[in-house]
Parts: C-alpha cells; structure tokens; sequence
C-alpha cells in the first residue's frame, strides 16, 4: 500500500506492508488525516519514531472483530494499552507502561491507506462531522483533556500562549468552559482566526502584565516556558500543552515562590470532541490551509512545517 513513511528521511513509499490486525482489532481504510506539530517533531527527532506518521485520522472500518462496527466511519484513539497492566485493567490505557501509540511509538500510523487499531479504540462518528472535521477529533479531545484535569468556572482568567493549531483548539475549549480567554501569539493571520470567534489576542509585547489563572503553554516551543510561567498569578496553574524534541531550558524557581500548580496534558476524550463538532460548539474548517493527496506527502509536510500554515491535510483516495 501508499503511505508516508519515516524512516531517518521522509518518502512517500508505494509497496509499504499493509499491517497485519491483531486479536480484538479492526482494519480501518483512512480517508482523511491531519499532519500535526508532533508529525513535525518526529522528522526532527522526537521519540526516535521509525514507520509510518500520523495519528490524527478519519476512516471507515473494513474489518473489524464484531460486525456493528463493519462500514462505519470511525476515529481513532491513538493509545493501546498492553491490556493486562494494573493502569490498563483501571482503564488508564493512556500511561500503560508498555503502550504503543499509533505513527508516534511503536505502532504504524495513518498516513496510509489502511490502519489497524483495537476496535475498543474506535469512534463511530456522526454523519453530521463530515471528513475535513472529523480530522479534528483526536486533537479536540488532547484540548478537551484540560478540563477533565483543571477546574474552570465561568470568568477564570485563561491566557493560551501560542496561536497554531494546539492554541487555537485550547483557546476554543477554554470559552466553551466560559472561562476569559487571551491568546498570546505572533501571528496576526492566525490571530484574527481567533478574533472571529470573538477570543480576544495580543501579540507578546501588549498582552496585559497582570497574571491570569491560568496559563496554557501551546507554542510548541521550549523557548515558551519561561514566558509561560511568568504570566502565571500566584498560586495559579500552568497546563504543558506542548511536546517537542530536545530538552528545555527553564528557570523553576518562579514556580516555587509563586506555588503554581503545573500539570501536563496529552490526549483526552473523544465522545466529548465529537458531541463539540456535532454541534458545532468548535469551528476548525477556517483553520484548514490545503488539502494534498496522500502521493504529495512530502510537500504537504513542508508545507504544514511552514511558519504562517495551520492544518494541512491528507486524503488517501486519489
Ligand atoms: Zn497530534
Ligand atoms: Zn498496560
């Protein structure tokens, strides 16, 4: 089969092994799927990741170990669990020690035509969530993730620092909590995406100096700590949004003399970010830059890698 391979460089291979489903999984044709900062992050080295990227996909299931799930459309939760461990058995298959996680660690990903996956990892989706959406549902849930973590009630004072892909998306989630959000972000194009959505932004440089309660870290930089922590009040929290490879600098001691809470977030529930793209609670369509064919993988990455891009998808069908 097709799919964009990593492999110490990036190809587009055409006789990649189609991956064998185990017991208890399903065989999924990808339709559609989303290159994300982590994709990025591993061609430059995160995790040490060789196979084929991506995690973020929409699919329909063309074999799977009970029929109800046979010609659904589907996403995917990308986590699976070895299944026997103490955290699999509590249901936190998401830090199973021995987990694999799909296109990221010791799993294939889908940027292929077909996928395998546990079928207790997939996601029926409604038809109203169409493919270009639907891509959004793993990365909408690493958001909706944050809530399931913090508490915050209406008028919590929120700055989300970064305006890509993953600050948008938490900026969203944040005034769906009814929380006061500010993105600090140095693009104005991905800004007034923002203000649209009636989210207020600042560039760096004119964002209040009065600390908010809460500080999202999304730029995807390590270099965004340091401002990150600073603009947190005392007593406060700090959510880590991003991953990236290489380690970051960071001076801690604010945090301890401001006793700021600082809790790291990944990926989150899905039923919740797909009733939010039912119903239209989150708009990810404006953040779509281009759509490639699963043959120009390459240039799609490029162009995901871009400073100005947002989302750029994949579709697998010629
Ligand atoms: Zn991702
Ligand atoms: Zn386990």
């Amino acid at each position: 089969m097709r799919a964009l391979v990593f492999d110490g460089e990036l190809r587009v291979g055409d006789a990649v092994p189609v991956p064998v489903p185990g017991d208890a999984e399903a065989m999924i044709r990808v339709r559609m799927a989303g290159i994300c900062g982590t994709d990025l992050e591993i061609v430059r080295g995160y995790k040490g990741f060789n196979g084929i990227l991506g995690h973020e996909f929409v699919g329909e299931v063309v074999a799977a170990p009970t029929q109800t799930l046979k010609g659904r459309r589907v996403a995917g939760e990308i986590n699976v669990g070895c299944g026997a461990c103490e955290r699999c058995r509590a249901g936190a298959r998401t830090h199973c020690g021995r987990r694999a996680v799909l296109g990221i660690l010791n799993r294939a990903g889908a940027f292929a035509e077909l996928v395998t996956l546990p079928a207790e990892n997939l996601h029926v989706l409604p038809d109203t969530v169409e493919d270009r959406r639907a891509v959004f549902v793993e990365p909408l849930a690493a958001a909706f993730e944050m809530l399931e973590q913090v508490e915050v009630h209406p008028g919590v004072s929120v700055a989300v620092l970064g305006d890509g892909r993953l600050g948008n998306l938490c900026a969203q989630v944040m005034k769906l909590a009814g929380a006061a959000v500010t993105v600090i972000g140095h693009h104005d194009r991905k800004l007034a995406l923002l203000r649209r959505l009636n989210i207020t932004t600042a560039m760096p440089q004119e964002s209040r100096a009065a600390p908010y309660d809460v500080v999202v870290e999304a730029t995807g930089s390590s270099s965004g700590l340091d401002a990150a922590l600073s603009r947190v009040r005392p007593r406060g929290t700090l959510i880590l949004k991003s991953t990236y490879a290489g380690a970051a600098p960071v001076d801690l001691s604010p945090a301890v003399v401001n006793e700021v809470t600082i809790v790291g977030s990944r990926c989150g529930p899905f039923e919740r970010a797909i009733t939010a793209l039912a119903c239209r609670d989150v708009d990810v369509e404006p953040m779509i830059d281009a759509v490639y064919p699963l043959e120009l993988g390459l240039e799609a990455m490029k162009h995901a890698a871009s400073p100005g891009a947002m989302k750029v998808l994949l579709r697998m069908e010629p």
